[in-house]
């Protein structure tokens, strides 16, 4: 099996809705990439929480440092494996552009208020909706203009579609894994988050190193050797070199399960790995247990901690109630509703909007309508 046989050639990309002649030095993707990073959807995401919210610490992530990390190491694992960087690059920094405000929070109260018009909200279906139509900025298209392959990726880097489930997705191949550069964000965006809330789980003094080795295996043998080689060094070192050094066994993992499973799979082309049942970018059994290990213990000891319970019970009624506060009142929506919102339910416009708004943003609008946060 030749490894480049599964790289996704830019050559072969079907391109984008909007022909345009090609740049002299950049390809296809890399021209998407720097679309992405230039969209006001990206920059955005400098204030829109990852899992903690700034104000106590000045190097929490957000969710445009998370993307950051996500993309080098997608990368890694992309350069690697032989597969295509710049693909892997582009949907590594789009992945996250259409989180709304106040992270999961925000994403389950827009879902709770959609429900209530049997629709729903999904972060990927809007990120699609950004790059489509929202962002506009070329006097020639709507949208970014991506090539098929990134607007693939961005409804497919995390779950697969179900044939006839989405009339709008059905361009996108419902009744196929997308290539591995796609595949692979899922699980690079893992290894970034559950490394990073630990890290800064960590800085805000939810828990002590004793309690990460009590729950995470491997985590205790890579501490145990660095206290027996640093054992001068300051708590807070032997933390970032443990952390480094997890990092690294869950990339390497995830290059090993990649390489392993499309080895065992015996596909050889980009097209074999579209047609195989199953996605093919996985880790291998001992860094599925590390990372399993991790997320359990992030669920107990951060994510479902009452300081960040309270944090998430005050964005989604800020949400909920700017949400009513719109539909009662449309007239206080932007004057200039943009042209792809016309023809749109209310419910719709007010969901796209809010989901747009960065945290700051949703708080400045929340004080001047509603009153004091
Ligand atoms: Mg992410």
């Amino acid at each position: 099996m030749s490894r480049s046989g599964l790289r996704f050639p830019v050559e072969q990309s079907q391109g984008r809705r909007y022909p345009e002649p090609p740049h002299p030095y950049r390809n296809e993707f890399q021209r998407d990439r720097d679309r992405i990073v230039h969209a006001r959807a990206f920059r955005r995401l400098e204030d829109k929480t990852q899992v903690f919210t700034a104000g106590v610490s000045d190097h929490f992530r957000n969710r445009l440092t998370h993307t950051i990390e996500v993309a080098q190491i997608a990368r890694t694992a992309a350069g690697s494996l032989g597969l295509n960087e710049d693909l892997t690059e582009a949907l590594a920094l789009a992945h996250d552009i259409g989180h709304p405000p106040f992270a999961h929070a925000g994403e389950e109260e827009l879902n709770r208020q959609m429900s209530r018009f049997g629709e729903e909200f999904d972060h990927n279906l809007h990120a699609l909706r950004i790059v489509e139509s929202f962002e506009q900025r070329y006097a020639r298209f709507p949208g970014l203009n991506l090539t098929f392959e990134v607007r693939e990726g961005i409804v497919k880097h995390s779950c697969d579609l179900t044939p006839g489930g989405r009339p709008e997705l059905e361009e996108y191949l419902p009744d196929q894994r997308p290539p591995l550069e796609a595949q692979l964000i899922d699980l690079a965006d893992e290894i970034a988050y559950n490394t990073a809330d630990l890290d800064d789980g960590y800085s805000a003094r939810f828990f002590d190193l004793e309690s990460v080795a009590a729950s995470v295996p491997q985590y205790a043998g890579i501490y145990a050797e660095l206290e027996h080689r640093f054992p001068g060094a300051p708590e807070r070192i032997r933390f970032n070199e443990a952390l480094r050094k997890l990092i690294d066994l869950l990339v390497s993992g995830l290059i090993e399960g990649a390489a392993r499973a499309t080895a065992e799979a015996g596909v050889g082309s980009v097209e074999e790995v579209r047609r195989f049942p199953q996605r093919l970018v996985r880790f291998t059994p001992a860094a599925a247990e590390t990372n399993g290990a991790l997320k359990r213990f992030l669920r107990e000891r951060v994510y479902s901690s009452e300081t960040l319970a309270e944090a998430r019970r005050g964005s989604a009624a800020m949400i909920a109630e700017l949400f009513q506060l719109y539909l009662a009142q449309p007239e206080k929506l932007p004057e200039t509703p943009r042209e792809d919102l016309e023809g749109q339910p209310l419910h719709r416009k007010v969901c796209d909007y809010i989901a747009g708004m960065t945290d700051g943003y949703l708080r400045r609008t929340y004080e001047q309508l509603i009153g004091r946060t």
